[in-house]
């Protein structure tokens, strides 16, 4: 299937859910004991036992405890490349601390996931088309926490960075690094860059990673070698900050500040898929960062995966809740 396809039948925005396996961090005992169950992975439909009883939830399709990385990407893969034919994506990984959300975009050395798959797929797709069309691929990368935006490829990496609106549509930020990249080796270099960047700036990157938002942007402008039309797409790939709700009891002022900028945020980024969705006017971009950033990648006829990750366990029960219900709302 066409990604022009897909959108036809379905719109442009795509609720995924991905269960992860259980872990040793799980524990044992009853804490422990598998609460999520479905009939298909196909039919979308996904039952979380709490409390007794069942609730039901639907997304577009279940990825199961024992999905591989290929499973998920396969799914995936049209819309991601679709920005090499002048469409902006965003794919984001949303869900609770320890949810798989990690796991699912960067995935391990041995099984990658999104970002890396997508990338070489992309150059794979700008090598077929070598004879029509030259393409030129730029990527940043960058975290955004407490509603500001850290650049982890410039050389200073300080919060400072700002999103400007350009006279001629389009946002973008002032002294952001671009790397052009040829190759996903390249890529990959690159990202260790900013992933030590992001290490270097922060004192546990464990704790930081997940009140943090973290954002690979691929740029793909393409020029056609006869007709020398020229397109430009996006391809946003957001690997979200923890979903969990923190007590406002026994949270410190800086942690309780964290709190209230990912709640926000996220909410934030509901509303505005909702608003999408809903084909609402007025669509409130910019009560985020995270939103306003991304906002010529969301509407329009940009494409939007959520990839919405939960943990099978009962200790996890509560939160996956919230999650399937976060999943239920941009739907
Ligand atoms: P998050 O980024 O949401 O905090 P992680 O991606 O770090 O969560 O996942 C938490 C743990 O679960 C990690 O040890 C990760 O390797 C493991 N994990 C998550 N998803 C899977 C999966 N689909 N298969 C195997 N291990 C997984
Ligand atoms: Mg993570």
């Amino acid at each position: 299937k066409y990604h022009n396809e897909l959108v036809e039948l379905k719109g442009n925005i795509r609720v995924f859910c991905r269960v992860r396996p259980k872990i040793k961090e799980d524990g044992t005992g009853s804490q422990a004991d598998n609460v999520i169950s479905f009939d298909r992975d196909d039919d979308g439909l996904i039952y979380v036992e709490s409390k007794g009883r069942s609730q039901t939830f639907e997304v577009d399709r279940v990825f199961s405890e024992n999905s591989t990385q290929t499973e998920v990407f396969d799914e995936v893969k049209s819309v991601a490349i679709s920005c090499i034919d002048g469409f902006n994506v965003c794919i984001f990984a949303y869900g609770q601390t320890g949810s798989g959300k990690t796991y699912t975009m960067e995935g391990t050395l041995l099984d990658p996931g999104i970002n890396q798959r997508a990338l070489q797929e992309l150059f794979h797709v700008i090598e077929e088309r070598g004879l029509d069309w030259e393409y030129t691929v730029t990527v940043s990368v960058l975290e955004i926490y407490n509603e500001m935006i850290r650049d982890l490829l410039g050389d200073d990496i300080s919060f400072k960075m700002e999103v400007k609106m350009n006279p001629e549509g389009g946002l973008y930020i002032p002294g952001l690094s671009y790397v052009n990249v040829a190759s996903v080796e390249d890529v990959n270099k690159v990202f260790v860059v900013g992933q030590k960047n992001r290490a270097t700036a922060t004192t546990n990157m464990n704790e930081h990673s997940s009140r943090s938002h973290a954002l690979l942007c691929v740029t793909v402008t393409g020029e056609n070698k006869t007709t020398k039309t020229r397109t430009t797409g996006k391809l946003n790939l957001v690997d979200l900050a923890g979903s969990e709700r923190v007590s406002k009891s026994g949270a410190d002022g800086a942690r309780l500040k964290e709190a209230q900028s990912i709640n926000k945020s996220l909410a934030c980024l509901g509303d505005v898929i909702q608003a999408l969705r809903a084909k609402q006017s007025y669509i409130p971009y910019r009560n985020s960062k995270l939103t306003y950033l991304l906002q010529d990648s969301l509407g329009g006829d940009s494409k939007t995966l959520m990839l919405v990750q939960i943990a099978p366990v009962r200790k996890n029960e509560g939160e996956t809740i919230c999650s399937l219900n976060f999943a239920q709302r941009v739907r």
